[in-house]
């Protein structure tokens, strides 16, 4: 009986899947990747009275937003900050994904603002990726991409893998944190993310303003710092990685921003956000291509593509927390009601921790990790209440959405 068996990541003991969605208890909130240690625990996803996440309850409440109103309160920030001097007023940052070329293109096309894009490239971007930001800069916009040291750059992304398992750890740090420390140096006071977070199931309470908390992008001491899951002072003295070398990971001081008037905004507040329409959005205004396959471990073709280690990411999170790519992308289509929950469990069931083979031995040579490294760490890190071996000896979930786990 499951109720018995260890919960890892402080893991819910009994694993509940939402009626409406094909997400379950056990999907982690984001964490502040800075403090991500290896014996942290997870804040989850709720699931209310009726077996329904807040992801769900986030899109059911999109329903009566005003988004005239919203859109009302987007002009009067904009016009609050809009420069008339050839000056940047507003800061993007992206990858030239649809979301990122959306805001971007609206901002500046729609609303008349003059926005910096930025870009913390992928760790190997895929030539579908690379194509895709270089259209998105070719439809209009400066950029500035910020190329960290490569070297630091691996040996963190092996040491996250090996620490906690999460190969993007290195990629999030530098999408969360490299916006505001630029914005910091050149001055502007606007950025613009695309989604709330909360919309994929971050407490409901993080959809009720438009900024983002703080937490997110600042630190107060050096001390509090992880990266890789070590502390700065474990870095130093086993892998000789001084401060210099891992500040381009980090975001900016206390003291660095508090001179600056930096607020950090969702456009997907204020402009009613569905990523199929953004996708065709993107698709008719800045050049974007889907990938002509199928991503592993899902269905879809056009859902972060740039970073050929994303893939194995979503297979990571299949391996802890029991919930794959198909698994994301499925839950979302059903709130946007592009599915049906019916169909969202057969994809699931047909692509959910498929392993992500296409660029697999590329990314382990990239890193220098042994590939059969990284299949035993997958057995380290499986959860005992959420995996079990069947009778012949292949790893099989507990319970699935489908109800056809090894214990349902
Ligand atoms: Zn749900």
């Amino acid at each position: 009986m499951s109720e018995n068996l260890e919960a890892y990541y402080g893991l819910p003991q009994e694993v509940q899947f939402c009626k409406r969605c094909v997400i379950s208890n056990q999907r982690p909130a984001s964490a502040v990747e800075l403090k991500h240690k290896k014996d942290s625990k997870k804040t989850t996803m709720n699931l209310d009275e009726e077996g329904v996440c807040d992801a769900c309850r986030v899109a059911e409440n999109k329903e009566q937003i005003d988004w005239k109103d919203r859109e009302e309160k987007l002009l009067q920030l904009l016009d609050k900050y809009r420069s008339n001097d050839g000056s940047y007023d507003c800061l993007v940052p992206g990858s030239g994904g649809k979301d990122s070329a959306y805001q971007a293109h609206v901002l500046k096309y729609k609303y008349g603002m003059n926005p910096l894009t930025i870009t913390w490239p992928p760790i190997l971007y895929t030539d579908y990726g690379y194509k895709n930001w270089k259209n998105w800069i070719d439809s209009g916009f400066d950029n500035i991409s910020f190329n960290r040291n490569g070297k630091v750059m691996k040996l963190l992304t092996r040491l996250s893998i090996e620490n906690l398992f999460h190969p993007f750890q290195t990629f999030m740090l530098g999408q969360k944190n490299l916006a505001p420390k630029l914005a910091a140096k050149y001055g502007i006071s606007l950025i613009f993310y695309g989604e709330n977070e909360a919309e994929y199931g971050n407490p409901i309470a993080d959809t009720s303003t438009s900024l983002r908390d703080k937490s997110f992008y600042s630190y107060k001491h050096l001390d509090d710092v992880f990266l890789a899951g070590l502390s700065l002072r474990e870095l130093r003295e086993k892998y000789n990685i001084d401060y210099k070398d891992v500040t381009s990971f980090l975001p900016p001081t206390e003291q660095e921003l508090a001179g600056s008037d930096i607020q950090v905004h969702y456009l997907g507040y204020y402009l009613k956000w569905t990523p199929q329409e953004v996708y065709y959005y993107a698709v008719e205004n800045t050049g974007f291509k889907a990938r002509p396959f199928r991503t592993q471990g899902t269905y879809s073709k056009y859902n972060s593509i740039d970073d050929k280690i994303d893939d194995l990411h979503y297979y990571t999170t299949f391996i802890k927390f029991g919930l794959g790519r198909a698994t994301y992308d499925a839950s979302q289509e059903i709130r946007n009601n592009h599915i049906t929950r019916e169909e969202g469990v057969a994809l699931v069931n047909r692509f959910d921790g498929e392993f992500p083979d296409r660029y697999f031995e590329e990314i382990m040579d990239y890193i220098e990790l042994d590939s059969e490294k990284f299949h035993q760490l997958a057995d380290e890190f499986r959860s005992p209440h959420l995996w079990a071996k069947n009778a012949s000896g292949e790893w099989k979930l507990r319970h699935n959405v489908a109800g056809s786990g090894l214990e349902d």
